[in-house]
């Protein structure tokens, strides 16, 4: 019997004038970024979450805590990259990861396979293993209004044979 495991993450991050956007592992151009203890890449949050999710291994808060000063302005792809690892001890591999993007501006399909080869390198798995998706929200709720962006992500995961 294949042993396989789905998880979901889910996350929001405010967006303020004048911070650096990092979103998916990648630096944006923006006039706009995010207000985080972290490098604030949201779109990251959300896959550890879906990653740790599917091993039952509790959330991103839990692994790294935001009062320690250890991630203080942490680059993201390095949690992701020891959500891989905690998941690796336990003998679980990354089937794919799917997530999406709700941002109502920049236009994000310029970035999108810069994104998926970024978090691809940070997860050591092959760029069509990951997708990335992007939308607006015409205009509606915090995203619309350009307050904040959220992300979700799903994940599947499997044990390997030993
Ligand atoms: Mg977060």
């Amino acid at each position: 019997m294949m042993n396989f495991r789905i998880g979901h993450g889910y996350d929001v991050h405010v967006l303020q004038e004048g911070l650096r956007l990092v979103l998916g592992g990648v630096e944006i151009p923006y006039t706009k970024g995010f207000v985080a203890h972290s490098d604030g890449d949201v779109a990251i949050h959300a896959i550890c979450d879906a990653l740790l999710g599917a091993a039952a291994l509790g959330d991103i808060g839990l692994h790294f805590p935001d009062t320690s000063a250890e991630f203080g302005g942490i680059d993201s792809k390095i949690l992701l990259h020891r959500v891989v690892a905690l998941l690796k001890e336990r003998g679980y591999a990354i089937g794919n990861v799917d997530c999406t993007i709700r941002m109502q501006r920049p236009k994000l399909r310029p970035y999108i396979d810069q994104m998926r080869h970024a978090l691809a390198d940070a997860m050591g798995v092959d760029d069509d293993r990951v997708s990335v998706k992007a939308t607006t929200t015409e205009h509606l709720g915090f995203e619309g209004r350009e307050e904040g962006v959220s992300v979700s992500a799903v994940a599947l995961i499997y044990k390997v044979e030993s």
